[in-house]
This record gives C-alpha cells, structure tokens and sequence, in this order.
C-alpha cells in the first residue's frame, strides 16, 4: 500500500509536490538551487581568521564550488567553546565575497540578529540547533533571504516540513532542505547519516535538498564517500567544511576536508554527477554504468 503522504504531513501542505506546483529553484547570485545544477557550498566551519578564510575561499573556488560557507555565529555543543568572530566574521565573509565571487552562507542563530546578518548573506542558515526555534524562523522568512533550514539532530521529516511550512506561511517561499545527520543509539560516528530522508524528501517535496555529510560523519575521512551517496539519493547539493589546517582549527577540525581532499573529493565526484545528468545522451550515459559496474 502505498503511503499517503498528503495525510500523514498535513500540516506542512504546502512544501509538498502537488498538481501544478512548480519546483521550488531558489536564484542566488548567477546560480539557481534546485535547478538541476548540483551546487557546491564549501568553507570552514567558523570563520577565524583573513587568512583563513581567503585561503579557503580561493581554494574551493577554483575547485568547483559556488558557495562559501563559514560560521560568524557560532551554536556549539558546549557553551564555553569558542562561540564565534561575530560581525568581524561577516565582514571578512563580505571581503572574500567580493574578492572571489561566491555567494555567502552563514548562520543567524538569534532573532535579534536577523536584520546584521542578512545585511551580509546571500543565504541565511537556520542551525540543527534552532529549527525549531519559530519566532527565530519567522524574522529569517521576513528578511525576505533565502534560508538553509537545517534538520534539528532530534527532529523528525514532519518536524523539519513543518518549520519549512512556518516559513512559506511567514511569505518566504525560497526554503532549502538540509540532512545534516540526526541522533540515534549508536554514538560511532557523530550522527546517523539519514539518507532515506533525503530520497523521501526529493520524492515528496518541491523544495530544494541538500545534504551535510560533515556534522552526519564528524569525521572528515568519511565525507566523501557520503557526498557520493548524497549524489546518488538525489541531492540539489551538499555543504561541505574545508580548512587549511584542520588540526589547527578553532571548531570541527576533525570533520573538515584539508584543500588536498577537497580537490579528490570533487574530481571523484565528476562520474557520479555525470551518470544521474539526464541531458547526457542515452549510449554515453550507458557507457558510463557499464563502466561503473565493470569497475
Ligand atoms: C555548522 O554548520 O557549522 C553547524 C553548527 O551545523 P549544525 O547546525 O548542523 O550543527
Ligand atoms: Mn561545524
């Protein structure tokens, strides 16, 4: 029997796939999320210093990505850890914005200061800590920016459709979906990798899905292999933290890709982007799964 998913998330009805709604493709700077193009943001997961973050920003730039990504609000585990540059975080997020091109995203965590940091985002990002966070929510969906909403590491698919429901009812229709890892009994890895949801999400929802293989690993030796899964469930695209030196970094250095890494993951990346582009004409694409299975 096939689920009806209409029922089971009635109270999130809009950010369903329904007869003669569109796919919701987000515009940031020349790029559309949720396009068809797979988008690349990448960056460290705070922003710590000039260096830091031109390096990086130059760095994935060049090897393919769109987006920067880098914390200047920082929402930490423990409340003594480094919590983040603050507005000097987003001036130098301005900096190599204008220096490189890229579109920015980064974190507001605070209803307060949704108007500073929209002032500097092209996307604002609503942390696994604050999706459920609804006043928080509200003032980011009247900022009128686009929002990477992120899954909450304890929140369910309704959970998360519905705090993208809040948004679309608060006049903001430019919501990105986020599978960032969620909590569950085995504490192996830093989070359980959800990629069911990712598929169901694309099966059911309208709304761009991106995927955080990072914060789900916690372990940056794994990253590249659950973009490639990612991929493969059907993601519009991931977010990825890259450091120059990871060892050195002042928050998720274990999970954060060194620019070394970061280039053999996107060149690994390359065939499994090819064979799910359906422009590619029928034989190459053939070839290319023959390929695949061969090897
Ligand atoms: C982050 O992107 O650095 C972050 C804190 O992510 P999350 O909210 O998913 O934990
Ligand atoms: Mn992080």
């Amino acid at each position: 029997m096939r689920e009806n998913w209409h029922e089971r998330f009635a109270e999130s009805p809009d950010v369903l796939k329904a007869a003669g709604r569109q796919q919701t493709v987000v515009p940031v700077l020349d790029m559309e999320i949720g396009g068809g193009e797979f988008i690349t943001m990448a960056g460290p997961c705070s922003v710590e210093t000039e260096f830091q973050l031109m390096a990086t920003a130059n760095h994935v730039r060049r090897a393919g990505a769109r987006i920067l990504r880098g914390g200047a609000f920082k929402p930490r585990s423990s409340p003594y850890a480094f919590q983040g540059l603050g507005i000097e975080g987003l001036k130098m997020m301005a900096r190599a914005r204008k220096e490189c091109g890229l579109a920015i995203v980064t974190e507001v965590m605070s209803e307060d200061d949704v108007p500073l940091v929209a002032e500097y985002a092209d996307i604002l990002q609503i942390g696994s800590r604050s999706m459920d966070n609804y006043s928080l929510l509200e003032a980011a969906a009247r900022s009128g920016r686009p929002i990477l909403l992120k899954r909450g590491m304890v929140a369910t698919i309704a959970d998360l459709l519905r705090s993208a429901q809040c948004i679309l009812d608060h006049g903001n229709p430019q919501v990105i979906l986020c599978e960032r890892g969620i909590r569950t009994f085995d504490a192996t890895l830093r989070n359980t990798f959800d990629v069911a949801a990712i598929a169901l999400l694309k099966q059911i929802s309208h709304l761009p899905v991106i995927a955080d293989p990072s914060h789900a690993a916690g372990h940056s030796d794994l990253v590249p292999a659950l973009v490639r899964i990612a991929v493969a469930a059907g993601v519009d695209g991931v977010i990825v933290e890259v450091h120059p030196n990871p060892a050195k970094a002042w928050s998720d250095g274990g999970q954060s890709l060194d620019f070394a890494a970061f280039d053999e993951m996107m060149v690994g990346l390359d065939p499994y982007l090819a064979l799910r582009n359906h422009g590619l004409p029928q034989r190459e694409a053939a070839q290319i799964r023959s390929l695949v299975a061969v090897g």
